[in-house]
């Protein structure tokens, strides 16, 4: 976006009641060419959110009012938007529970602003791209049914809630069916990362997508990936 004066700002949210905190993300993502907003409790994240449509939302766990992950529900069940979660250590069961209210990411507190910077821009980039529109196209693997123009998925005929990040996990798995896909490919190709270093995050959502669509379906090759496992 920074740098291209064609492209249409985009617009962030940044929610955080720590004040030097939340006025240095924003001053950061201001320079890299983002419109933000700032939010500093629950009910004014969800409010502003509401508000101000924004394409992308960095959203602190400890809040007041009510914590990031309550904010993170409310808003996807709202409008879907490409959330990047922030917890102020590495506390898995935030971060489990964080990534299956509907955030897409998580950074771990304290990080680097490049590396926040880098995840916004590849969540926002993510986002446009979904936004596009796609040509009808419906993906059937046995009572597997993936919906790639309405983005909704069903196993044997009962829709799966996929979050906007299993969904294109998931989308991304079954464009190569029967083949093992590197957990380092799949953060570059589902995330736009271009490090290693996230493989976590796809784990995170591999065990989360495996839950709404069966654990059968999906097949884990040790140190290496994931293949979505259906019949020919
Ligand atoms: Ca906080």
């Amino acid at each position: 976006m920074a740098g291209s004066p064609d492209a249409p700002q985009r617009r962030v949210l940044v929610v955080e009641d720590e004040r030097t905190i939340a006025e240095a993300v924003a001053a950061r993502l201001r320079a890299e060419g983002f419109a933000v907003d700032l939010a500093a409790d629950g009910p004014g994240a969800v409010e502003a959110a509401r508000r101000l449509r924004p394409d992308a939302i960095v959203l602190d766990v400890m809040l007041p009012g009510f914590d990031g992950l309550e904010v993170c529900r409310r808003v996807q069940a709202e409008r879907p938007v490409p959330i990047l979660m922030l917890t102020a250590r590495d506390d898995e069961t935030d971060l489990l529970v964080g990534l299956a209210v509907g955030a897409d990411d998580y950074l771990t507190k304290p990080f680097s602003m490049r590396e926040l910077t880098a995840r916004v821009h590849a969540l926002v980039r993510r986002a446009v791209r979904n936004a596009a529109p796609a040509a009808p196209e419906l993906l059937r693997f046995g009572d597997l049914e993936i919906n790639l123009s309405e983005r909704r998925v069903l196993r044997a005929g009962v829709e799966a809630r996929l979050t906007p990040t299993e969904f294109d996990l998931l989308a991304h798995l079954a464009a190569h069916p029967r083949t093992v896909l590197p957990r380092e490919r799949l953060l570059a190709d589902v995330w736009g990362w271009a490090d290693a270093s996230g493989t976590r995050t796809v784990d995170s959502h591999i065990k989360g997508l495996r839950r709404k669509i069966g654990a059968d379906l999906i097949r884990t090759v040790h140190g290496v990936g994931y293949a979505l496992e259906v019949a020919r």
